[in-house]
């Protein structure tokens, strides 16, 4: 696990994304699965999406709210903690990724257990939750069947809503055949790979981890400020059964989730599922406000996690990034994404939204390549239910980028030297008689095959046309000359 800036969203930059997405795009049966399965999400979702007359005022008034929390940050989360702790839970606060792991670890560790059911949760991935609780000899276990599957598979989500996205059916069948066993109850003997015999094994593997489970880790979808209401929606009751059994529950929220009224996750509770899913509604939505006597557990731990987010909102074009209600359409649109799948992001958070969240949260000199993972087709920003415009904050983060690596890289250096000759009528003729001679030697029927040495990385993936025999400024001067008043 890398830890830039001191922080904790893991395994960034091995290797960096252009070499990670030449390997990738190697992978026929990996490009297959992604293209089917971000085809049929994608289509869903366009379809429930054109049933609502009103979805694109649903999409300005979430970005309103959205805007509005990250101008009133601080209110609303001091208003969460009152809220909360009033009705009877406990609120921690976690500058990074160690504090918050340093929190639920000793919160475990007082219960007495060494074992956790999980609710799916990108706030946990991105701290390294459960490689810290392992650490400290505390097992977590996945409940959501994909995180289950990487679990399982000693992998690492590909997607935010799919994280399994990379694997088939024939591979999780394998997969849970082989190590199902080891972790708890082991697959049906002769388990083959359909769906429903797949999701059957799964079941009985995981219910015996909920009726013994004591302690619970989820991370959040949204948190109500006026009412301290925490919840979580989900699409197979696993998260239900994590949040009412157990008798200690602890959630790991980024302080972005924080959302003013009830009457805010209305829209919300539209956009998301559709923009997900696609289906009208979640399927499971469970909503906890504090601890209740003879209901649900009888602890409950909120720990607010800021890991680069107050950071990220100090910047005016990049904060954008912080009103994701990690929907993940912007994913599914992307033809990068679809391409390459989510490993060559080397973040928790791929796509679209990893290009421009990441690198904000670790620090534009530790995910440089990022905010380059992108062709700017815009089709993220259309597609996203919160109107980020992901592309303006990309091309403001290729900017940073450039900036951060300094005067003396090849690429600065190359634009010094264009500004000088073309600040200069004389060198930009020269510069101009040598390239239509390097044209004459290189070129052939009009192009370039290969340019030599470092340029040759512009010309392989490139057309390139060759220089043409004389310069627009030598024809003028030859033919139009005697034309001059
Ligand atoms: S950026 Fe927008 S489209 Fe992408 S995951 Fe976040 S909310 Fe969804």
């Amino acid at each position: 696990m890398s830890d830039p800036r001191g922080r904790g969203v893991i395994w960034l930059g091995s290797p960096a994304f252009p070499e990670a997405a030449r390997t990738a795009l190697a992978d026929e049966q990996l490009r297959a699965n992604l293209k089917r399965a971000t085809g049929t999400i994608r289509d869903k979702r366009l379809a429930v999406a054109a049933e609502l007359d009103d979805w694109e005022e649903l999409r300005e008034s979430a970005a309103a709210i959205k805007k509005r929390v990250s101008r009133h940050l601080d209110r609303y989360l001091l208003e969460l903690e009152a809220s909360v702790t009033a009705a009877g839970g406990t609120v921690h606060w976690a500058a990074d990724a160690a504090e918050a792991n340093r929190i639920v670890t000793e919160l475990v560790r007082a219960t007495g257990e060494s074992e956790v059911v999980k609710v799916k949760s990108m706030a946990t991935q991105e701290i390294g939750l459960n490689e810290h609780l392992a650490e400290a000899g505390i097992t977590a276990y996945e409940t959501d069947l994909a995180e289950l599957i990487v679990q399982l598979g000693d992998d690492r989500p590909s997607h935010i809503l799919v994280p399994a996205i990379h694997k088939n059916r024939t591979e999780v069948r394998d997969l849970f055949a082989a190590e199902m066993g080891h972790w708890g109850q082991p697959a049906p003997e002769h388990l083959s790979d359909d769906p429903r015999e797949l999701a059957e094994a799964a079941r009985l593997h995981l219910r015996e981890k909920f009726l013994t489970a004591k302690v619970a880790v989820s991370g959040a979808n949204f948190a109500v400020a006026d009412t301290g209401t925490v919840m979580v929606v989900e699409s197979e009751g696993n998260g239900r059964m994590c949040l009412t059994l157990p008798e200690t529950l602890i959630t790991v929220m980024g302080i972005e989730k924080v959302i003013p009224t009830w009457q805010d996750l209305e829209v919300f509770l539209q956009l998301l599922p559709r923009s997900s899913t696609g289906e009208r509604m979640n399927p499971y939505t469970s909503t906890w406000t504090g601890t209740t006597e003879g209901d649900g557990p009888r602890d409950f731990h909120l720990v607010l996690l800021d890991n680069g987010r107050t950071d990220t909102l100090a910047d005016e074009t990049g904060r954008q990034a912080l009103a994701c209600i990690r929907c993940s359409a912007c994913l599914n649109v992307c033809p990068v994404f679809e391409r390459t799948g989510g490993h060559a992001y080397g973040s928790v958070y791929p796509g679209p939204i990893g290009a421009v969240l990441t690198p904000q949260l670790v620090g534009i000199e530790n995910a440089a390549s990022l905010p380059f993972a992108s062709t700017l087709c815009g089709a993220c920003y259309d597609a996203c239910p919160v109107k980020i415009n992901i592309p303006e904050v990309l091309t403001h983060l290729r900017a940073e980028a450039v900036e951060a690596k300094g005067r003396t890289s090849a690429e600065a250096l190359a634009m010094k030297a264009a500004a000088t000759v073309l600040d200069s009528p004389r060198l930009l003729a020269t510069a101009q008689r040598a390239a239509a001679l390097g044209g004459r030697v290189l070129g052939r029927n009009g192009r370039i095959g290969r340019l030599p040495g470092p340029l040759s990385g512009w010309s392989d993936t490139r057309d390139t046309p060759a220089p043409p025999a004389e310069s627009f400024r030598t024809w003028w001067r030859k033919n139009r000359k005697e034309e001059r008043p």
